[in-house]
């Protein structure tokens, strides 16, 4: 049995099952999620009859760090290898006073957005709790073993459609990391029947919702998985989760040149958002290669369009931030994440180049 993602209650279930006190499940706990252990042998205030038993009965199973990409301004990319031969990736982003990590929930995703990486390589599966939380703790290991202040749910695949191992993972990163929940953002392409049901659950994490829209025939164009769902039941879902929850929501809206950044669309999407405790999150799209609308490429927004936008959102009274772009010489952005991409990209490359953009904030 593998203990990585279990909690601490499971593991001081686990423990009293073998005849050892629930204390010894909580150091277990510890060595795991705030000490960085790799391995029982390391878990040296544990007696050595203890730590044999335990690797007897029991594995630390971590995916394997395929590859490591450094980038010039200090983040880091994990390609993870799972045991099924899954590949994920994983994104460590320091700054001088915190650190994030941007983690993946899925292997692909099944959302299909046209502008998005992993979209373009669709979906392959869920992934545990144990993957996900080896993502920050592989993070952290790499980094020296800091563990990082803030988690964006932004890397591959879609978390409110993996709840049930999210959410447990999510737990461990806030009762047992010690992660501040307001420091954990989850992302979603705004998957309704989750954000009500977060909404019930009333924690205090982050939620980010995908609009990249303002009206429903584009959003619909954009995200073709998303046509049963309009902007009206986003906005209603998200207001209803402020209620709730008593968080202001974000709104992410990815910014494609031409295609969602007139004039037009800041003017509807202030509409949308007036009156009510949201935020807009513009992300610059970053490139990938291979994405196309309707057989034309997509291609970021321009400065002069971009600062229009942003105004036209400002000047009624929308709270808007931008994505600072960061990386651009390691394949780690928000939805650039896709080994499939990146392994065609080398192949086309010769195996020489890796090319894509990391901006995230
Ligand atoms: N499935 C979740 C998490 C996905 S990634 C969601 O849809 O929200 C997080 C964000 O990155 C999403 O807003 C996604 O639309 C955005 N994104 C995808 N591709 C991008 C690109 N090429 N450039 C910038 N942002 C992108």
């Amino acid at each position: 049995m593998n203990l990585l993602g279990r909690s601490t209650p499971e593991l001081e279930t686990e423990l009293k099952s073998s005849g050892q006190s629930a204390f010894r499940g909580r150091q277990i706990a510890d060595w795991i999620y705030r000490k960085g252990a790799r391995s029982f042998d390391e878990m040296s205030n544990l007696s050595q009859n203890l730590r044999a038993t335990l690797s007897e009965k029991y594995q630390l199973d971590f995916p394997e760090i395929d590859t490591r990409h450094a980038s010039l301004d200090g983040s880091h990319k994990l390609l993870l290898k799972m045991h099924d031969g899954e590949r994920i990736e994983t994104v460590h982003l320091p700054y001088p006073d915190r650190a994030s990590v941007c983690v993946s929930s899925q292997a692909g995703c099944a959302m299909a957005c046209a502008f998005c990486a992993t979209g373009l390589g669709g979906f392959r599966r869920n992934l545990s709790t144990a993957e996900i939380i080896a993502q920050p703790l592989l993070a952290a290991h790499e980094a020296g073993g800091k563990i990082p202040t803030h988690i964006v749910f932004m890397g591959m695949g879609e978390p409110l459609l993996n709840l049930q191992n999210v959410l447990p993972a999510i737990h461990l990163m806030h009762d047992v990391m010690g992660i501040p929940m307001r420091n954990i953002t989850v992302s979603t392409v705004g998957i309704i029947a989750g954000i009500e049901k977060l909404a019930e659950q009333k924690l205090q994490f982050t939620l980010a919702i995908s609009l990249h829209a303002p009206e429903d025939e584009l959003r619909h164009r954009l995200i073709p998985t998303s046509t049963k769902t309009s902007v009206a039941d986003i906005v209603r879902a998200a207001r209803n989760y402020v209620a709730k929850t008593g968080r202001r929501v974000t709104f992410e809206y990815v910014v494609l040149g031409g295609v969602n950044d007139q004039i037009e669309h800041a003017t509807l999407l202030a509409k949308l958002c007036k009156g009510w405790p949201c935020h807009v999150n513009l992300i610059p799209w970053n490139a990938v290669q291979g994405a196309s609308f309707e057989g034309v490429q997509f291609h970021s927004p321009v400065a002069q369009d971009l600062r229009r936008f942003r105004r036209t959102l400002e000047d009624s009274g929308v709270t808007v931030t931008q994505r600072v772009q960061r990386g651009a010489d390691v394949a780690a952005a928000c939805g650039q994440l896709s080994t499939l991409a990146r392994k065609s990209e080398l192949n086309q490359a010769g195996g020489s180049r890796v090319s894509l953009v990391n901006n995230l904030a």
